[in-house]
Parts: structure tokens; sequence; C-alpha cells
């Protein structure tokens, strides 16, 4: 029993605190502070330049933090002179360019990132994964013989698959045409909610974030 004034405190999913970037000279991220709540879609919305990639490459690990705290689940996995590499985080990425292996089949692919060395158990993640895209006829197939909107969901089966803390999404629909690009968002985000994963996504456009997210977090010149 919960002793009385007790409260349920929810850890977030994701959380910045007082993060601040430069490259050289330029600042590209200023005090910025942002949590994504477990479960959560959160976009990112901003125009081109104002910060945002860099921001999902400090939750990532694929940049070290210079000033201010990343922590994901309640541990600090970034701060100065503390970094966790991006492998150890537990964190799902997919960008712009879709970024399959081009020599891997799709199901190999898709099985890339789970550590599981049981066959039945990653075969049936793998298949699990493809399902939840539409895509598990296309298991043998190789990623030049899909579409671009195919291959985008091949890519966040393969980012679904080993189950990640959260989910870290770049522009995801940019690189495909209009009708893809509304084919592939209702895809995702089914995806997302029927896996509960914890979600930043980042966009400039108003629309999609709109659609996308249960918070929008506004950017500006790093801000
Ligand atoms: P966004 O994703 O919103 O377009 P970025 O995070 O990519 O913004 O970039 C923010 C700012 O940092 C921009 O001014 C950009 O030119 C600069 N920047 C990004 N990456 C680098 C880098 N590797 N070296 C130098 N400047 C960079
Ligand atoms: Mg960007």
């Amino acid at each position: 029993p919960q002793p009385t004034g007790a409260r349920i405190v929810t850890v977030p999913a994701l959380s910045l605190a007082g993060v601040t970037h430069d490259y050289g000279k330029v600042r590209a991220v200023s005090d910025l502070s942002l949590s994504v709540a477990p479960g959560e879609v959160v976009c990112l919305l901003g125009p081109s330049g104002c910060g945002k990639s860099t921001i999902l490459r400090l939750a990532a690990g694929l940049e070290e933090v210079q000033a201010g705290t990343v922590a994901i689940d309640g541990d600090v996995v970034g701060a100065p002179g503390r970094h966790v590499p991006p492998e150890s985080r537990h964190v799902g990425l997919v960008f712009q360019d879709f970024a399959l292996f081009p020599h891997l089949t799709i199901c190999n692919n898709v099985g890339f990132g789970i550590r599981s060395t049981d066959q039945d158990a990653r075969r049936s993640r793998i298949m699990a994964a493809l399902g939840d895209v539409g895509l598990a006829h296309a298991e043998q197939s190789f990623p030049h013989m899909l579409s671009g909107g195919e291959q985008q969901r091949v890519a966040l089966a393969r980012a679904l698959a080993p189950k990640p803390k959260l989910l870290l999404l770049d522009e995801p629909f940019s690189g495909l045409d209009t009708r893809l690009r509304e084919q592939v968002r209702d895809v995702t985000l089914e995806a997302l909610r029927k896996s509960g994963t914890a979600t930043l996504m980042v966009t400039h456009d108003a629309e999609e974030a709109m659609f996308m997210a249960d918070r929008i977090a506004m950017m500006r010149e790093g801000r």
C-alpha cells in the first residue's frame, strides 16, 4: 500500500534539461528543455536550421552533450563528461532517407537490431514488426525491389522490432511524394499507437505535426 500522501510519479521516456549545443561558433541549440512521456508522441516543429536534428542527435547519442543533461527512462545518458554510446541507449532511429542495408533481405534488415539469439523468438519478432507495417509478404525481397513508401515502412519496422524505449523520427516522410506520404504517415501512426512507443518526431510541416502529435513543441533559433 502507498503511504498517505504518496504521489505516482511518471518518469519521462526522454528528458532534456537545459541543453545548449554549439558547432564551433554556431549555436544550434540554446538552453532547451523538453520531455516525452511514456507512450507519448511529441512533434518538434520548426523551420530548417532551427536545431531540430541536433536535438535528435543528442538524444540518440550521435553528439556528445556540451551543457545540460539528456535522460532516457530516468537514466542520465548524456551530460558533460558522461556519454552512453548510441547502441546502449535502446533507441530506434528513422531518418528521411530510409537507409536500409541494400545487400540484406527485408527480413534481415528488420532483424538487424534484435539481440535475441533464439531463432524462433527472433523470427516471430521480425514477422510481427513487418506485419504491423503491412509488409509480411516482402520478407525475402531486397530493398531495391520495394517502392520508397515500402522502404520507409521497413525502416520503421526495423526501428521498432528491438522494442526501443524511445523512437526518434527525423522528417521521416519528407522523401516521399504526397500520395505515399499520407499512406506511410497513417501506417506509422498506427504502428506507434499499437506498440505504445514514446516518440519524438521532427518535422517542418505543421499539418503533419498536428496529424501525428499528442503534443507539439515549437522550435525557433535553437529555442
Ligand atoms: P534542423 O534539423 O532544424 O534543420 P540542425 O539541427 O540540422 O537544424 O542545424 C541547426 C544549426 O546548426 C544550423 O545552423 C546548421 O547549419 C548548424 N549545423 C548542423 N550540423 C552542423 C555541423 N555538423 N557543423 C556545423 N554546423 C552544423
Ligand atoms: Mg534536420
